[in-house]
């Protein structure tokens, strides 16, 4: 059974969407409240919060159909470029507590964006975190 969470009660079509594709593995439905028309949230069926509690075997499979429903998403609403956003974690901006992809149509001028405030590294910083991430990769 799907508990509280939205997304599985949508998987199992509890509560309805607008779904326009399913698999095995996974179901793709337009948000409710799109950035942008065509914006579609891809959702594995087998609830699992975010990234950070996702086996690759599971990954593997709900990202498998990526490929193809971006081509199509694409195609079918006339956009020249899309994003691949995912969010785990509160702090990242999720909202919804079973994973998700966003696939956003993209297009120029479409005036969405991120505030990409990027920076740079102190002396010896970037060196330190390689070293660190490389033992916890190892670990
Ligand atoms: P998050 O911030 O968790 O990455 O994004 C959650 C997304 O789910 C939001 O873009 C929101 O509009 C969408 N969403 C939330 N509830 C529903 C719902 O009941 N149906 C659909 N289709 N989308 C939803
Ligand atoms: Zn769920």
């Amino acid at each position: 059974m799907s508990g509280p969470c939205i997304f599985c009660k949508i998987t199992e079509g509890v509560i309805p969407s607008r779904r326009i594709y399913s698999d095995e593995h996974c179901t793709a439905f337009l948000d409710i409240a799109p950035l942008a028309p065509g914006h579609t949230l891809v959702v594995p069926r087998q609830h699992v919060t975010n990234l950070l509690d996702c086996s690759a075997d599971a990954l593997a499979a709900v990202t498998r159909a990526l490929p193809r429903l971006a081509t199509a998403l694409v195609a079918a609403t006339g956009a020249t470029g899309l994003n691949l956003l995912q969010n785990s974690g509160a702090s990242s901006g999720q909202v919804v507590m079973h994973l998700h992809f966003h696939l956003i149509p993209r297009r120029d001028g479409d005036g969405l964006g991120y505030r990409w405030n990027a920076g740079s590294y102190a002396p010896g910083e970037a060196e330190s975190l390689q070293d660190l991430l490389i033992k916890q990769l190892q670990s």
